[in-house]
This record gives C-alpha cells, structure tokens and sequence, in this order.
C-alpha cells in the first residue's frame, strides 16, 4: 500500500499512540496540524507575464514554543508533505529538547527553472501572505529542500520591510555576517554523523573506521555528511545524484573511497555532478538506485522522502546493518517493518537530521542578543546537544524493547502532551 508522507506520519504516530495508551483527546489534538495556511503568490516573470504560485504554511503543534521548520521549493510539493514534515518538526524539536514547535512552509515550483529575480518574487509573495503569522515569538522559518540562504534574507528583507523593525531571529539558515550562525550550513550533515558514531558505538560496539557507507543525494545535507564522515575517518563509498539535465539519478561510486572536496568541486549549485569529470576522477556511475544495494554496512538516505519503500527494501544488501535517516521521511512504515524484521537498525529522521534545527535555535539565541558565537563554540554546543539527544533515544530502546522510532517518538510524544496538559489543551 503506498502512503503519502502525511499517511506515514499519522501511522507512525497512531502506533506508539497505542503503545502509550494516550487518551483520545490527546490523540486528536495531536494527529493534525493546529493551523494551516494555504495561499496564492502571483510572481511577474522576466518575460512580464504573471505567474501565481501556490504557497503553504504549516503549524502542527506549538506548546512547547514559536513554531520552527523550514520552507521548501519543490515543483511536487503537496499539502500532505508540508503537513507530515510540519509534524515531524514537532516531534525533532521536543526530541532535542528545543523549546519549539513544529512547522513546515512550501511552495510548488522549481527554482531550477527560475531566475534570481522570479525566486526572490516567490520569496517575498510568501512572506506578504503571512507576515502576519509569522515571526521569532510565533513561527520562525528556516531553509529546507532547495531553499538557501540567499532566500532567508529575502524573506527577512520583506518582513522586517513590512513590520518597520529589524527582526533577525524571526528566519534562520541566514548567511553569516547577516545574522546566520557559524555552522548552520553544516550542521545538519556533522550532526548525522555525530548520531551514527553514537549509534554504532552502543548499538554495534563499532566506530566510524570500522564500516563503509553509501549514501544516497548530494544536496546540503548529504554534502556535509560525507565532509563529515571522510574527517572522521569512515569510508564512503558511494553516493547517489539527482541529474537535473538527465531527470534522473545517478550513483556514483569508487572503492577507494567519496571525497568531499573532490566531488563538491565538480558538482553544480542544485547537486549535478558532471559526468565527464566524474569518471577522470574514477568514479564509477551506476544506476540512481545503486547505492541502496551495494555491500556496505550503512545507509545514508538523505535525498527526499519515501526513498525505501516495501517494493525496493528487499534489495538492501545483507551486509547492512544501519540505516541512518537524513533526509525527512525517507522509510515508509512498510519498508521499515519489513527491515526491522531482518534485524536492520534504523535511526530515525527526527533525530538524525535534528542537528539543523538545532544550530537554527542556535542562531535565533544569538540574533536575539545580538551576539554571535565562534565556531568551535557551535559545533561544540551541538555535538553536546545530539550525543544527548541521541542517547536518551537508545537507552529508552533498550528499557522499553522497542525499534529506535518508537523510542524517539516516545520521548517527544511524552514531552508534547505534558506541554499541552499543563495548557489545558488537553485532559
Ligand atoms: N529544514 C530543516 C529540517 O527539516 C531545518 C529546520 C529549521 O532549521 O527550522 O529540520
């Protein structure tokens, strides 16, 4: 049965909603988002015509604080994924114990089809249709799926604009120097790699030299994974790209090894690596499906969702011990049964990928005071951040005997309800 992501994350809740026997208030409260935002964005093209946009934003729960989570350009979004990802937001922040809730934006289009000047339309229509329900005490926004940078501080231009104000903790994900912290770019892929070297090492007894990894994209998220793991020692043998020119993907993969530097330097803004290059370099290219069947002990799934599903699990190869999720939602519920089964460990999406959100609470402390740590004191507060995170996620598997996501997902429910039971939200 094939679920669309919203599906995913009702089912994955429903289940440990059962498992922790939670009243039916709570469950209703919980399996939808509180607010929704639907809206139009009518954007003048270069050529002085008029395109409308359909734009979204999404708060599923905000009782532990403002909403957080980021915005995505994707010319597939849906209203089902804005709304499973706004959920999962809720779930990662109570997770790594941020005070925040969770929220999830989008728009349908395709910024590799779009000039500057019609992207920073859309960027700023977003914000003239919520301006109003947004902001760094309500719901802050972030970068997420071919969002960067350069977005946020269109976005923040057209707020503070609109507001007459400066508000810099209102938009994270921002450029340093304009008030982005140090390591934002980085830290949802190093803290991936901080939450696999925890996972290996209670789970496994194993370290980051001791196995090989294939991963799967090569967008923000994967790139700083790989920097992450060819630092740390691990060899990565693989990882797979979407080609824009050829609307498919390709794995790309060399036994002795993926290197950051290299594969980065041949690879344009929206992740294309170029073929020619590529194999001067001895990068082998295979099929965009690849990396998942290759021999290797761990899989990094960080591209977009529903990458393993029930139809293609089976061709995970034996040897995989750890699947490591870094894109949001990347295993459906039925593939993830089907997996546990043959004894594969999942570390989940919520808390794998939480290192971004992280270092974005990071930067809205640092707007709010106006004062911007160095580097090393970010890194250092994140890494302390999802070792403990990471940990108390383990050491609940163990006590309860449940899968990883169960775990995770018992701790941030746990943490949401009591939020909502001291507001009186719910019995
Ligand atoms: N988009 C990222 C995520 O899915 C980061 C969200 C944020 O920083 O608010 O976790």
């Amino acid at each position: 049965m094939s679920q669309n992501p919203f599906q995913m994350a009702q089912a994955q809740f429903d289940r440990v909603a059962d498992l922790l026997n939670l009243p039916q208030d709570a469950r209703d409260l919980l399996r939808v988002p509180m607010r929704e935002y639907h809206f139009s964005i009518p954007v003048r093209m270069d050529d002085g015509s008029i395109k409308v946009f359909r734009g979204f934003r999404v708060l599923h729960n905000d009782s532990r604080g403002p909403g957080k989570g980021g915005i995505r350009f994707h010319p597939e979004e849906t209203i089902d994924t804005v709304r499973a990802l706004a959920t999962w937001m809720t779930w990662k922040c109570a997770v790594a114990n941020l005070p925040l809730g969770g929220a999830k934006g989008g728009v349908i289009c395709d910024p590799r089809k779009l000039s500057e000047r019609e992207q920073e339309g859309i960027c700023r229509g977003w914000i003239r249709q919520v301006a109003r329900n947004v902001g760094n005490v309500q719901d802050v926004p972030a970068p997420d799926v071919m969002t960067n940078g350069q977005h946020m501080v269109w976005m923040l231009d057209e707020y503070e604009t609109i507001h007459g104000h400066k508000e810099p903790g209102f938009i994270t994900g921002k450029p340093v120097g304009i008030g982005g912290s140090k390591a934002r770019t980085e830290a949802t892929g190093y803290g991936v790699v901080y939450t696999l070297r925890e996972a290996l090492r209670t789970q496994l007894n194993k370290t980051l030299k001791d196995v090989t990894v294939a991963v799967q994209g090569f967008g923000n998220v994967a790139q700083y994974t790989v920097q992450m793991l060819n630092t740390l020692g691990c060899t990565v043998k693989a990882v797979s790209c979407f080609d824009s020119a050829d609307k498919c993907a390709y794995t790309y993969k060399r036994e002795s090894g993926v290197l950051f530097d290299e594969l980065k330097s041949i690879t344009d803004k929206f992740g294309t690596v170029d073929k020619e290059k590529a194999a001067e370099l001895g990068y082998e290219r295979l099929d965009g499906n690849a990396w998942m069947s290759l021999p290797v002990d761990v899989l990094i799934p960080a591209a977009l969702d529903r990458a393993i599903t029930e139809d293609n699990c089976d061709k995970v190869s034996e040897t995989v011990k750890m699947i490591v999720e870094g894109a949001n939602g990347p295993t459906t519920p039925g593939a993830e049964a089907k997996l546990l089964e043959r004894g594969v460990i999942i570390v989940p999406d919520f808390l794998a990928n939480s290192g971004g959100v992280t270092c974005s609470y990071f930067e809205q402390v640092q707007c709010n005071m106006n004062y911007f740590w160095e580097r090393e004191e970010v890194l250092e507060k994140l890494e302390k951040s999802m070792v403990s995170a990471a940990n108390a996620v383990f050491d609940m598997a163990k006590e309860r005997s449940v899968s990883l996501r169960d775990a995770a997902y018992m701790i941030s429910i746990d943490r949401v309800v009591k939020a909502c039971r001291m507001r009186g939200w719910i019995r």
